[in-house]
């Protein structure tokens, strides 16, 4: 039995790695990275079978965030040319959203910028989510609006919000190294409100924002700690204007053994793909379909991902299927990338090697929510 092997029973018993066995995984060479794929195939489909859930991110508020996150394009100061517009009208959200559930999302995200909502805003944000669940009842909705005050993850709730989202991001260690105004602890109560609510808590990662492997290990342990149900895995988009543009840190193979530390420390949890698989996964997307057992569905909140029919086809061509979509009635016939994406040139392919920067591969999102074209599902 290898250690790999070993790992993988540990976790299908539902026991922690320990760290040294965490750091193996980040650590071990570009011949293990199969055996590493492997080991975590076994957990994840023990727990999720071949089944890949779908989510759908709604950007209802964008831009002109009051806070620093050294990694967000809405950051205050953020000279990145995203979209920027307050609270979209509740039609506007539903439309989206619906366009997300017919492309075969199973949840919708309703995602706000800002340090965290007013009782205003959860009573407009609570209305909107009761209007889309009179429709859609069998959709789940999570909300990440922020930190929250007493009382609020209670109101989401009676509402029929499902689950809350708020990342820890990085290790507490390395959290002043990304954000100065506000602090770790706050995004732990918060995780640990929407928890007490009744919420399902979802709490993931960015990686690629100059971490340590030590602290990579560390926000997993913590995240297993907050016992969440949803483990979203981002890696970071460097956009230009924000305090994080050009680092380029992440190869398609570690961003692999990322995702498989993640699963082995959290094996039952929902483990999400999220934002930056394209530009840093790029042609092993399907192998991370291995590991984890749930995609966003097209585009991220300010950057634009994959068409959507693209993402449907990466799941049926790896032999997977999603998760209780019936027939997505959004699968176009075409893979034609969309009309709005005007690819920078790609370098050379005699410069193209894993750690080459792909700044070519970042687009700003300017479809789907707060614009007037539709949203790519
Ligand atoms: S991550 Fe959220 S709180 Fe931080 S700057 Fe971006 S929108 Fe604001």
């Amino acid at each position: 039995m290898t250690w790999l092997d070993a790992l993988a029973d540990k976790a299908l018993d539902g026991s922690l790695p320990t760290r040294e066995e965490a750091l193996a995984v980040l650590r071990s060479s570009d011949d293990e990275l199969m055996d590493v794929v492997a080991a975590a195939f076994r957990v994840r489909r023990r727990f999720f079978g071949r089944r890949v859930k779908l989510n759908y991110l709604v950007n209802i508020k964008s831009g002109l965030c009051p806070e620093d996150c050294f990694y967000c394009s809405q950051r205050v100061g953020s000279a990145a040319d995203v979209l920027k517009y307050s609270w979209l009208k509740t039609d506007e959200v539903i439309a989206t959203a619906e366009a997300g559930v017919a492309g075969g999302a199973r949840r919708v995200c309703l995602v706000a910028s800002g340090r965290g909502p007013t009782d205003r805003d959860i009573d407009r944000v609570a209305s909107t989510i009761a209007s889309f669940k009179a429709r859609n009842p069998d959709v789940e909705v999570c909300a990440c609006l922020g930190l929250l005050s007493d009382g609020q993850a209670e109101r989401l709730a009676a509402a029929g919000t499902f689950a809350y989202n708020h990342n820890l991001n990085t290790s507490g260690g390395h959290y002043a190294d990304i954000c100065t105004t506000h602090e770790y602890a706050d995004r732990v109560s918060t995780v640990d409100a929407a928890k007490s609510a009744g919420l399902s808590p979802c709490s993931g990662l960015i990686a690629g924002m100059g971490e340590t492997e030590e602290d990579l290990v560390d926000v997993a342990f913590a995240l297993r700690a907050l016992s969440p149900d949803s483990v979203p895995v981002n890696f970071l988009i460097p956009f230009d204007g924000t305090p994080l543009a050009g680092q380029w840190e992440l190869t398609p193979q570690r961003c692999l053994r990322i995702l498989a530390m993640v699963r082995f420390v959290c094996p039952s949890a929902e483990v999400r793909l999220a934002g930056g698989r394209e530009i840093h996964l790029r042609t092993l997307q399907p192998l991370a379909l291995h590991i984890v057992n749930s995609i966003f569905l097209g585009d991220y909140l300010t950057s634009e991902g994959q068409p959507g029919a693209a993402d449907l086809a990466m799941i049926a061509d790896a032999g997977f299927t999603v998760e209780g979509a019936g027939n997505p009635s959004a699968v176009p016939a075409t893979l034609a990338p969309s009309a709005t994406l005007a690819p920078a040139a790609a370098p050379p392919v005699s410069e193209l090697a894993p750690e080459t920067p792909r700044p070519d591969l970042v687009h700003v999102r300017r479809r789907g929510a707060g614009t007037t074209l539709p949203a790519n599902t």
